[in-house]
């Protein structure tokens, strides 16, 4: 294969391949240009490196790969983070739950985020609540290690640890938050799309997908502060089922929060006072 030579036969080269939202993306990061440059400069001569490095990401893109593990990189609420195929990759989806958290959170709250991935809740919490005292646990120390590495670069404040669920944290939260694994088994979507690469530990939550939050609703209660807030992302399909679970563990003021597409999203409840 010859490498495309220019900044035009980059763009070209890539748009062939790909749909345009993602051929750009790649070449823009791959020669190092603003998408504008795409555009105002085809004539200008590229690096072969630079040129060989686009053919490889498409190539990892045209295979399935998601862009967010190709370029380590995904941005949420208003945060670069690092992402590494050890945890889900962002969602806009999930900036409700963050939303709905935030409205709980004072100033000086301890927050706990149960399944932290690549740190996105917990780290647009701490960004936005600099006093708050946050702790962010995952079940994989890989995924640990990866929210630390965000935390630091961004010299945001947010203790980590290694830890299930909420087992041997000591307890006395004003907030949980959770964007738990929530997609049933056999949820036909886990073999389509960037789905196909994401972790299972991080997407699937048992049969009917609801394993994880009930164990977070069941246990709660005893972790919360009185009148402390428990936030859970959930399917569009589950609120019904979770917001059951939520009446039943003895939480009170339980509401629903949408997404940006109106699909129900985000159960939250607290502790009575
Ligand atoms: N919202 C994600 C999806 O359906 C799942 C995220 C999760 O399980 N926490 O793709």
């Amino acid at each position: 294969m010859t490498l495309p030579a220019n900044i035009g036969a980059c763009a070209a080269f890539a748009r062939e391949r790909l749909p345009r939202v993602d051929a750009d993306l790649l070449a823009c990061e791959a020669l190092g240009l603003a998408h504008s440059d795409l555009f105002a400069f085809g004539e200008r001569p590229v690096a072969p490196a630079r040129a060989l490095r686009l053919a490889c990401w498409v190539k990892r893109r045209v295979a399935g790969e998601p862009v967010a593990y190709i370029l380590r990189r995904r941005g949420f609420w208003n945060l670069d983070l690092e992402t590494t195929p050890a945890a889900l990759i962002p969602r806009p989806d999930t900036e409700t739950l963050v939303a709905a958290a935030l409205a709980r959170i004072d100033v000086e709250s301890r927050v706990l985020d149960v399944g932290t991935g690549c740190g996105n809740v917990a780290l647009a919490i701490a960004a936005e609540r600099p006093q708050a005292v946050v702790l962010a646990t995952d079940v994989d120390p890989a995924c640990v290690a990866l929210c630390r590495r965000n935390a630091e670069r961004l010299a945001l404040r947010v203790e980590t640890r290694v830890a299930d669920c909420f087992d041997g944290l000591g307890g006395g939260f004003d907030v949980v938050v959770s964007n738990p694994p929530y997609v049933a088994a056999r949820d036909g979507h886990l073999a389509q799309g960037d789905l196909r690469f994401e972790p299972r530990l991080a997407l699937v939550g048992g049969g009917e997908g609801l394993d994880l939050i009930a164990r977070l609703v069941r246990e709660a209660p005893v972790q919360l502060r009185p009148g402390g807030w428990l936030c859970v992302e959930h399917g569009w399909d589950q609120h019904e089922a979770v917001a059951a679970l939520f009446h039943s563990a003895g939480f009170e003021q339980v509401e629903l929060k949408r997404d940006l597409a109106e699909r129900p999203r985000v159960t939250l409840g607290a502790t009575p006072p």
